[in-house]
């Protein structure tokens, strides 16, 4: 056993390799891949230029010149990074300002920003359940919510896929001091909606609070943008929303915009808030800018629109199953990993970008492409994907 390996590579080290080895056996490694352009409506990786149905750059802004001459700008007035807390001395006017324009934009009393929407969840996850609550979520929630569940210490009980029902049984069946009922509004692997009207009506009638992720909604739905809610005509009022800036608002960063209480509440208990770095100033000057946008220009939301329907149709018409999709977000499912794998590079040599979605991202079995459209695209570039993606097996 006169071996030169370190104890390391043979023990704890060895332990990830096979692990990793696993993962490749199963088709379910992951790597990095790094276009060397920007966000546009085209990548360029490896040498080629792909058409990108990957980012979650809604309405193409991550690279409109408007929105990053506001991050220079306010790099230039405020620096480059804050170096503390909000609670030190790492606020500035951009960032109250930008609690402001999105608590206007969600017809909330207030807002609170985040480094990212992941934190968003668990902070106010965190801050309102805890031990002896009972967290009613979705079963296709986001990780960032089942991740604040599971950090809150609270009980959780997954109700079923936007089944209103199920949640209506559990809701009945469980009693907590507090109860919270918790789901995305569009979501994130699908693309369909919860049933919000439901979801509104059982909170309200079980005393609960309800969290809303509007992280795919957010400068998308909605006559101007506010999201999901504004698209059905609900009214907010009462209802605690996260969202994020990463997304449609071309920026990084997460918010929660709710009744001015709860903003004070989260402010003084919420750890993810507390003791985490504020945002960058470029940050807030970009997600800024991308709200003017958002306000001004609603074109890109109907265009927008019109390219999900237009992928949506031909996809049927080749005779893939309906999806469910009702936004930008279209799956295309395929079950096996390996499937989701052959068809991502089947695209690829067709030019196009758009990445396999497999567990645990998405359940077992339900591995898929999933294309995601940005306002700058158009109707030619969506008849090219159709026109690369291969009869259903
Ligand atoms: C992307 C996403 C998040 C996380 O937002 P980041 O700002 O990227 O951390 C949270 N919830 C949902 C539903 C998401 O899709």
């Amino acid at each position: 056993m006169a071996s030169t390996e370190s104890p390391a590579a043979s023990g704890w080290l060895g332990e990830l390799r096979d692990e990793l080895d696993d993962l490749d056996r199963q088709s379910l490694r992951r790597t990095v891949l790094t276009p060397r352009d920007g966000q546009g409506e085209t990548l360029s990786i490896d040498g080629r230029e792909l058409l990108n149905l990957t980012s979650n750059n809604y309405l193409g802004l991550a690279a409109d010149s408007r929105v990053v001459e506001a991050a220079a700008e306010a790099a230039r007035a405020y620096g480059a990074s804050v170096s503390a807390s909000r609670l030190l001395c790492g606020s500035t006017p951009l960032h109250e300002e930008l609690e402001g324009r999105l608590a206007a934009l969600k017809g909330q009393e207030a807002a609170l920003l985040y480094s990212s929407g992941y934190l968003a969840n668990l902070g106010v996850l965190t801050a309102l359940a805890r031990p002896g609550d009972v967290i009613f979520s979705d079963a296709l929630n986001h990780a960032s919510i089942i991740d604040g569940c599971r950090l809150s210490g609270a009980g959780t009980q997954v109700y079923r896929h936007c089944d209103a029902g199920h949640l209506a049984e559990l809701l009945a069946a469980t009693p907590a001091r507090r109860r919270l009922i918790v789901s995305e509004t569009v979501f994130s692997m699908d693309g369909d909606v919860a049933p919000l009207p439901s979801l509104v009506e059982l909170a309200r009638a079980h005393d609960a609070v309800l969290v809303l992720d509007e992280a795919h909604a957010t400068g998308v739905l909605g006559p101007n943008g506010e999201g999901a809610l504004a698209r059905l005509g609900l009214d907010p009022e009462g209802i605690v929303i996260v969202g994020t800036l990463s997304k449609a608002l071309a920026s990084a960063g997460g918010f929660v915009a709710a009744d001015a209480t709860v903003i004070d509440y989260l402010v003084n208990r919420s750890r993810p808030f507390i003791f985490n770095t504020a945002l960058p100033p470029a940050s807030v000057g970009a997600a800024l800018a991308a709200l003017d946008i958002v306000a001004a220009e609603p074109e890109r939301r109907a265009h927008l629109d019109a390219l999900a329907t237009r992928l949506r149709d031909g996809l049927l018409a080749a005779g893939y199953p309906p999806s469910g999709s009702e936004t930008a977000i279209v799956p295309l499912l395929l079950g096996s990993a390996d499937a989701a794998l052959a068809l991502e590079q089947r695209l690829r040599d067709a030019g196009i970008l758009s990445r396999a979605i497999r567990p645990p991202t998405v359940p077992e079995g339900t591995a898929r492409i999933r294309f995601n459209l940005i306002a700058t695209h158009t109707t030619d570039d969506v008849d090219r994907v159709l026109a690369a993606v291969p009869p259903p097996a």
